[in-house]
């Protein structure tokens, strides 16, 4: 037994038993990256209470049970799930105001951004207009785009937008487009 480290994916070994202090990370080097992607999220998304841990891309509870998108009473505030609780990881509930587009498979294996992926232009304007803030997704080749609004959801040709019910695993690392790769790894 033992789990992963949520950094890296490196096996730690099992803690002895302590439930709830298990370890999440592997090294202090995977530790000081933890710390800075939580440092990476806005101030103004982490005061909302629209949090919970995640499994996989799983809203669940910080002891385990799920978390729906539905019902507020299952959310939490961004420190009771930043480095504590079940699951891998943590991630935050849209609505109210905050909106997400989400672009599956717009970078390449490099951390570029591929040139014909309809997901750009989106990109290329909220670079010039700035966004609330804009993260590398868990599998390395997707973007979130966090915005203000309360627009309705839709998907269309590759680009996802959604503003209302929907739950997003958040990485904590930060989209920077003019140092592509090395905020990645
Ligand atoms: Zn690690």
């Amino acid at each position: 037994m033992g789990r992963r480290c949520e950094i890296d994916g490196t096996y730690i070994a099992d803690d002895n038993g302590h439930g709830g202090s298990a370890q999440r990370v592997c090294s202090t080097r995977c530790r000081v990256e933890a710390c800075r992607r939580r440092k990476a999220i806005p101030d103004e998304m982490k005061a909302l209470r629209r949090w919970t841990r995640a499994d996989g891309k799983r809203p669940i509870r910080p002891d385990g049970s799920p978390a729906s998108s539905t019902n507020p009473a299952t959310w939490s505030a961004f420190d009771e799930v930043a480095n504590t609780g079940e699951g891998d990881g943590y991630g935050i509930m849209l609505g109210d105001g905050l909106a997400c587009y989400d672009l599956d498979h717009i970078l390449d294996g490099h951390g570029r951004v591929k040139p014909r992926h309809p997901g750009r232009l989106i990109l290329e304007r909220l670079e010039r207009e700035g966004c609330m803030f804009a993260e590398i997704s868990a599998s390395g080749e997707g973007l979130h785009l966090f915005v203000r609004s309360d627009a309705p959801s839709w998907k269309h040709d590759g680009v996802e937008f959604y503003s209302h019910g929907r739950f997003i695993r958040m990485t904590g690392i930060r989209w920077n487009p003019k140092r592509r790769r090395n905020a990645h790894r």
